[in-house]
């Protein structure tokens, strides 16, 4: 049974802040992310609700994201300039600053599994590339073959980029061809905070870019003395602001409300620099905030105690379904 405490456990995730353009979002394009993003908060809501940890949660919300091709992680993770998928994934736990990640792999279907094996059954945090990939394979985790987290979409986007910069033309900003990721976090109804991000990264990336997503206390973090963290964007700038650190250092040593640090760092101090993206996260006492500076960003939450999925695409338009 939940812990009376139980009302204040909660779920957020995110499914990247590179959006579609309005113009580019079709009615049935916005429904199917939709649809994407409340599968998503289904599977760690029921795992929250029947009391369960939030590792569970936020590894089941991941998971579902992974598996649908219109998120950048997993299946339908974009290309690097060799056309080929690099993807990184970090897992976080809040009770003892336990974390594991992996990066540059393209095998394992679920990239978040393999960041919570290397926290659960090895002594290391991050793991790379073909090590990474055969720990995974001695760890009995389930592999696809390359083309199998392949997409058109993602294929076109590489292409356009590949165009783009071949003619030597000025970045068009638009965010949905090169952004993406998948986040999760959660408060358990044991006080527990957890944090899990896996991504393909950035379309037309040089291979063996590794962005923040796997960085932890970059694109990663979760500490129950404060908040639990997923960012996406533009990860070299989320790797020089520490962000998910810089959030918990805000909360731990300038004791300022975590909307009020996470709001600034995103709208402000990484906007300023032309840092796009945002984050989720969520504090110890069950406050959260879902900031980003970009169009959009695919984000979604749900609080055990009202059992409402809420979703949301771009500033306006937030859906509530029942969970
Ligand atoms: N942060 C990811 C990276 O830089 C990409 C994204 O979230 O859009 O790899």
């Amino acid at each position: 049974m939940p812990s009376p405490s139980s009302s204040r456990a909660v779920l957020l995730i995110h499914g990247g802040a590179g959006t579609l353009s309005r113009e580019a979002m079709t009615p049935e394009r916005a429904d199917a992310f939709h649809a994407g993003l409340a599968e998503s908060l289904r599977a760690g809501h029921a795992i929250l609700a029947a009391g369960g940890s939030a590792l569970d949660a936020v590894t089941a919300a991941v998971q579902v994201m992974e598996d649908d091709p219109l998120f950048n992680a997993g299946r339908g993770a974009v290309y690097t300039t060799d056309a080929r998928h690099e993807m990184d994934a970090a897992v976080m736990e809040g009770s003892a600053r336990r974390a594991g990640a992996v990066t540059s792999i393209c095998g394992p279907r679920y990239p978040v599994l393999a960041a919570r094996a290397v926290m659960e059954q090895t002594e290391h945090v991050l793991l790379a590339g073909d090590g990474a990939e055969r720990f995974c394979r001695d760890a009995g985790l389930e592999f696809c073959p390359p083309d199998w987290f392949g997409t058109r979409n993602r294929l076109d986007a590489l292409q356009a980029e590949m165009r783009r910069r071949a003619k030597g033309l000025a970045d068009d900003g638009d965010q949905s061809r090169k952004h993406g990721t998948v986040g999760a976090v959660a408060l358990d109804s044991h006080g527990t905070l957890a944090a899990a991000t896996s991504t393909g990264g950035m379309t037309a990336k040089r291979p063996g870019r590794v962005g923040d997503t796997p960085v932890i206390g970059a694109g990663t973090w979760a500490d129950n003395r404060t908040c639990a963290v997923s960012c996406t964007g533009h990860g070299e700038y989320f790797i020089r602001y520490a962000v998910g650190h810089e959030l918990d250092a805000r909360m731990r040593w300038g004791g300022q409300a975590l909307t009020d640090a996470a709001t600034t760092l995103v709208e402000q101090e990484l906007a300023a620099v032309g840092g796009s993206g945002g984050l989720i996260a969520v504090a110890h006492d069950g406050s959260f905030c879902l900031p980003f500076n970009s169009v959009g960003m695919y984000r979604g939450f749900v609080r055990t105690e009202q059992a409402v999925l809420h979703t949301g695409l771009f500033r306006d338009g937030e859906r509530q379904t029942p969970a």
